[in-house]
């Protein structure tokens, strides 16, 4: 058992639905955790009272919230994060696939797995919807080093066989068969999830997203994860290919939707261009969309309809989408969300923020039971952000008791690295040491 006292946060709900409070702030809380889980949480006066002080882990300036949940980023790209100059084609033929190559090397992959994983803690987030490679031991290596964490994380092999290099294709026979020995070996495995992975609708045969239901359609409780409408020239190129193949005028969404693609527990990236027809599929199936501001600036892809989204109740989660996304940090990417709501003469409140890169990614991915906040019984991954973590921070937050300004101020001002501690399974990462 250990305990844990700090202010808290946490989200109860979507903060523009459903009834009751959307959230719950304790000024001085105290957490208390066992076997990984939440046992309690309350007033730490309440809470610990009758423990040794001693034995009580302290944050006098610090904020519990938990654990973040980056719903869309790719670990092959960590090395070439922040490549200059391209949109999103020529980005993926310059930089990407070039870089995927070294993936061929197990010994390469796994090094840049653990740093992968290192990265995300580092930053607070504690769950993760991750696109591996095409190397089937690049999923091993990714899950591997989860495991050794005790994270909680989703990933799957990338499915590719056509408009990519010859030397990063694999088959539709191929694409099953390793799929499924990797969800056989990892799905399910301590907090290990598979998800299949087609990369986009342009690098798919046909055969091979027909082959991607048939999996899912096996094993229904694992994942899919892929993009969608990020970019008008991907869009166009998506419709040629699949122009013989769908009924005319289908939109992007709708061709995944052809094959059977478009259901509860798959992520959609992007989806900056559906069309109208789409926001109905995506309601009707449950399945998700992920929100990448920070690599929708970068790539100059364009302004996710963050409002059009809600109001047609679909779940949002939040991605930082890193290599074109260019930080691992969701507060970071939480700033730039607020910045692409804005240009839409909109606005992301706090509240919503911290909803969407927390509980939202929660729902999104079906794992609301476990993750997404700490009432009791949840899965104890949250991190510490430290209010006074550097002079500006301290100065700026100095005074301010109001919790939706700590939190607007903490996101904001990201760049200042406000996280002191992450939590992972109930244990303290040695990431912050
Ligand atoms: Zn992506």
């Amino acid at each position: 058992m250990k305990a844990i006292r700090a202010s808290l946060f946490h989200c109860l709900r979507h903060p523009l639905k459903g009834h009751g409070p959307a959230f719950e702030y304790i000024p001085d809380a105290g957490l208390i955790l066992e076997g990984g889980k939440v046992k309690a949480l309350g007033p730490a006066e309440s809470v610990l009272k009758g423990l040794d002080p001693q034995s009580v882990e302290s944050y006098p300036t610090g904020l519990i919230v938990p654990g973040f949940i980056d719903a869309h980023v790719h670990y092959p790209q960590l090395p070439m994060i922040g490549a200059y100059g391209e949109e999103l084609l020529s980005w993926l033929e310059r930089y990407t696939f070039p870089c995927e190559r070294r993936f061929a090397d197990p010994a390469y992959a796994q090094r840049v797995a653990s740093l992968f994983c290192d990265e995300l803690l580092r930053n607070g987030t504690t769950t993760a919807l991750v696109f591996a490679t095409v190397h089937a031991h690049s999923v091993d290596a990714l899950f591997e080093e989860a495991q050794r964490r005790r994270m909680r994380l989703l990933t799957g092999k990338v499915l590719m066989d056509r408009n990519v290099p010859e030397d990063l294709r694999d088959t539709p026979t191929q694409a099953y068969a390793e799929s499924r020995e990797l969800i056989e070996r990892w799905h399910g495995r301590d907090r290990l999830l598979y998800a299949l992975t087609p990369r986009f609708a342009a690098s798919s045969s046909p055969e091979q997203l027909a082959t991607v239901a048939q999996l899912w359609d096996e094993f229904p409780d694992c994942y899919l994860q892929t993009h969608v409408a990020e970019n008008k020239a991907e869009i166009s190129w998506v419709r040629e290919l699949f122009a013989d193949e769908v009924p005319r005028g289908s939109s992007y969404l709708e061709v995944y939707q052809h094959y059977g693609l478009v259901r509860e527990r798959a992520i959609f990236a992007h989806g900056i261009y559906l069309e109208d027809q789409d926001w109905g599929h995506l309601q009707r199936s449950g399945a998700g969309l992920c929100f990448c501001p920070s690599s929708n600036l970068f790539l100059g892809s364009g302004l996710f309809p963050y409002r059009k989204a809600c109001a047609h109740d679909i779940h949002v989660a939040l991605g930082t989408d890193v290599g074109a996304g260019t930080s691992f940090s969701q507060l970071q990417t939480l700033n730039e969300a607020y910045k692409v709501l804005k240009l839409q003469g909109d606005k992301l409140s706090a509240l919503e923020a911290f909803y969407l890169a927390t509980l939202g990614g929660a729902e999104a991915l079906r794992l609301e039971r476990q993750l997404g906040n700490l009432l009791p019984g949840k899965e104890a991954d949250f991190i510490v952000l430290d209010k006074a973590k550097t002079p500006l921070l301290e100065r700026r937050l100095e005074g301010v008791l109001d919790i939706e300004e700590q939190l607007f101020v903490l996101m904001t001002l990201a760049g200042e690295r406000p996280i002191r501690a992450t939590y992972v399974d109930g244990q303290k990462s040695d990431v912050h040491a």
